[in-house]
């Protein structure tokens, strides 16, 4: 790390604490290493285009090294027990809470969201490393009884081995430990790469791995730029040591990796977009239903996979609810997110801007009505304004694809069975939200409702403690709760023969 470089962009030791936090090399075989080429690429903070730093370049033959490293690493870290990899992991835990604010400060700089919702992303990733540093102790097996009178039957969980985790830029902390903590926990080593726009980040979360005492090897990072993806993605999805590709991203990406990973036969979790429908009935409480929608479209300024992105409103209450809406909407606070009250901060680049725009235009010109915003905002050239449109339908693109901004869409709906018709009509089965106070039609709707996850008068879902993750093209497998370990471990069953006397 450069001093000009942290004095330049406001990344200065009394924001980072002096932590060392801010590192501008990748990380393989606990080695703090350049690319092959000495190419770096620059990270940008999204609020003012400002230049954060410069991290390695890296391609195909740093992502082949990385998985040797995990590969040598895999027979020490598999043979500690349980507990003492569970100590591990809690040290590193333990080092992310004592940083909390400075990790915070640095997602904030190169994500863009709101400092305090920066911070709660660092707690709630700690979460998943505490909840697996626990659940490392629990991998347990059963006994079957057997089939044979002279034989008994035992399975048990093996870890996977060398696990490839690929993250997105949209929670650049959470989505790391969602994946690390638990393949960590069961006894896998890990390559992750990182998004290109954010992996300050993921370098900040290995210097404290690092410091934990995780040894060299167990936790490898490399990080490229967009144009090297597809180029460490063929290694991590195609390498025969590779045993597991954990991913979270776009449908699209996760669709070419799940491919290439065909030809080895590799175990997959796949974490993909969502298209969620938000659904408020006449029988809900429309304080609450507000309030609702609000966390769960504006969080983030809408670049969450768990987004409401298509909010359903039933006639009764469309016009109440549309008006109540406009008036929380317009005062959403928008700016850098180191300001003090700001709520929406700027989109992470100038392609996801395009995108919330095209989407805005491509619905006013099919008949939908702005209410509010529904431009880019003054604030900066990747800010774009708090929007709500109202009169929205089903030929529009906001309808048919992940907007990732901070827009809102009212739809209005007749009756319940025609909403659940509109709300299962998509590829994607992420997350879904209703609200209503009839209890009936609460348990009616979210069992027909084919989503991996559903919120009934609830608009925040993921905890650590819960199976996260998606059907149909919005995933395979789950992230978190108990299920989340036994993603990274195999069944191994074995038939103790020749007991007879
Ligand atoms: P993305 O474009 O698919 O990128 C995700 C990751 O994949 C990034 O690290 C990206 O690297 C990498 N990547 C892209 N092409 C690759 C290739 N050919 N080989 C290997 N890696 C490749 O998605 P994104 O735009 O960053 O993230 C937003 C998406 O993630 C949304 O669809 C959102 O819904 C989804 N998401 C899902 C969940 C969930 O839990 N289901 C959670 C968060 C986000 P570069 O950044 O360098 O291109």
């Amino acid at each position: 790390m450069t001093k000009d470089l942290m004095e330049n962009k406001g990344l200065d030791d009394s924001c980072l604490g002096d932590s060392g936090l801010l590192r501008e090399l990748s990380y393989i075989d606990g080695r703090w290493v350049r690319a092959d080429s000495g190419a770096v690429f620059a990270v940008l903070n999204p609020a003012d285009g400002g230049m954060l730093g410069h991290v390695p370049d890296m391609g195909a033959t740093e992502a082949q090294k990385a998985v040797e490293a995990a590969k040598a690493a895999l027979p020490d870290w598999r043979a500690l027990t349980a507990k003492q990899r569970s100590g591990l992991l809690k040290a590193w835990y333990g080092l992310v809470l004592d940083h909390a604010d400075s990790l915070a400060r640095l997602l904030t700089a190169e994500q863009g969201k709101p400092l305090a919702e920066a911070k709660g992303e660092i707690l709630y990733g700690a979460s998943f490393i505490e909840w697996f540093a626990e659940e490392a102790k629990r991998v347990y097996g059963e006994t079957i009884p057997s089939h044979k009178a002279d034989a008994r039957v035992i399975v048990t969980r093996e870890p996977v081995g060398v696990v490839a985790a690929i993250t997105p830029w949209n929670f650049p902390h959470g989505m790391i430990t969602r994946k690390v903590a638990p393949a960590l926990a069961a006894g896998c080593t890990v390559v992750l790469k990182p998004a290109e726009d954010t992996p300050l980040s993921a370098l900040a979360l290995a210097v404290l791995a690092e410091k934990a005492g995780i040894p060299p090897g167990v936790l490898n990072i490399v990080t490229g730029s967009k144009a090297m993806a597809a180029e460490i993605g063929t290694v991590l999805t195609t390498h025969p040591e590779v045993r597991k590709v954990s991913f979270t991203g776009s449908t699209a990406t996760g669709r070419l990796l799940m491919s290439q990973a065909a030809d080895s036969v590799k175990k997959i979790s796949l974490e993909l977009g969502g298209n969620a429908p938000f659904i408020v009935f006449d029988s809900a409480d429309l304080d609450l239903a507000v309030a609702g929608a609000m966390a769960c479209k504006f969080r983030n300024a809408g670049q969450t996979c768990v987004c409401a992105n298509r909010i359903y409103v039933q006639d009764g209450v469309y016009e109440d609810f549309a008006a109540r809406l406009a008036e929380q909407v317009r005062a959403l606070q928008v700016g850098p997110g180191t300001q003090d009250g700001v709520q929406i901060g700027p989109l992470i680049n100038a392609a996801a801007l395009e995108k919330v725009r095209d989407h805005v235009a491509d619905a006013q010109q099919k008949g939908a009505q702005t209410v509010c915003g529904g431009a880019p905002h003054e604030a900066g050239p990747l800010f774009f304004a708090p929007t709500l449109m109202t009169e929205m339908d089903e030929t529009m693109r906001l309808c048919r694809e992940e907007t990732f901004g901070p827009v809102a869409g009212l739809f209005r709906f007749k009756t319940e069975a025609e909403v659940i018709k509109a709300a299962n009509d998509t590829s994607y089965g992420l997350a879904s939200y209703l609200y209503s106070r009839d209890l009936g039609q609460a348990f009616r709707v979210s069992e027909a409702l084919e989503y991996g996850m559903v919120g009934v008068n609830a608009p925040v879902l993921s905890a650590e403690s819960i199976p996260f993750g998606g059907i149909k093209q919005s995933g395979i497998g789950r992230e978190g709760g108990r299920q989340g370990i036994e993603e990274f471990t195999n069944l191994k069953y074995t038939l103790m023969g020749g007991l007879a006397g």
